[in-house]
């Protein structure tokens, strides 16, 4: 078995930390509890390729100039950059951290547009340049209904390892 590091970045509320929980623990909870630091989480996915083993960091943003800790992606193999498309301002956000994580990291990033169960905001024009920004994979998800959650981080799994 081989572990896989993978990091979720995103604006604050966005919906990182309950991404991970319904994947890792199945479960959705309403109260909302802010994020402090880093917070880490193991889950194992069966793949054809055999077990991959996910080490999952979940980071926190810095919201007043929005951005993050760069050097949590070290040895990253993925990222997921997280935004919540009920609220416009984290599509724009999203990009930014892109750009940032870019000049960090070589690894594949995807897009999670999370809250896929409210209203969507996002006008056309922001939903172009999210599909033309460059990421791996953009998938719509919802941590409260579970919409793509499994298969969001099951791809990750099952995608070549950067070595
Ligand atoms: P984080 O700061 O990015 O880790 O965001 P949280 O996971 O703490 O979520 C922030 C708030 O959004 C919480 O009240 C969650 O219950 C809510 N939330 C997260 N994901 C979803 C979703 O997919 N749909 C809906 N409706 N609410 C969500």
């Amino acid at each position: 078995m081989y572990c896989q590091k993978v990091c979720l970045i995103g604006a604050s509320a966005v919906g990182k930390t309950s991404l991970v929980r319904h994947f890792v623990d199945g479960i959705f909870a309403d109260k909302y509890l802010t994020t402090i630091g880093v917070k880490i989480d193991k889950h194992q996915v069966v793949t054809k390729q055999g077990e991959v083993q996910l080490l999952i960091w979940d980071i926190e943003g810095t919201d007043r100039f929005c951005g993050f800790n760069t050097r949590y992606l070290n040895g990253a193999n993925a990222y997921i950059v997280v935004l919540d498309q009920s609220r416009p301002k984290s599509a724009v956000d999203a990009l930014t951290l892109l750009s940032m994580a870019k000049d960090y990291s070589d690894a594949p990033a995807y897009l999670a547009i999370n809250k896929s169960d409210l209203n969507g905001q996002l006008s056309q024009d922001l939903h172009a340049q999210l599909e033309n920004a460059g990421f791996a994979q953009v998938i719509n998800t919802s941590a409260k209904t579970g919409e793509n959650v499994e298969q969001l981080f099951r791809s990750i799994a099952e995608q070549e390892v950067v070595r």
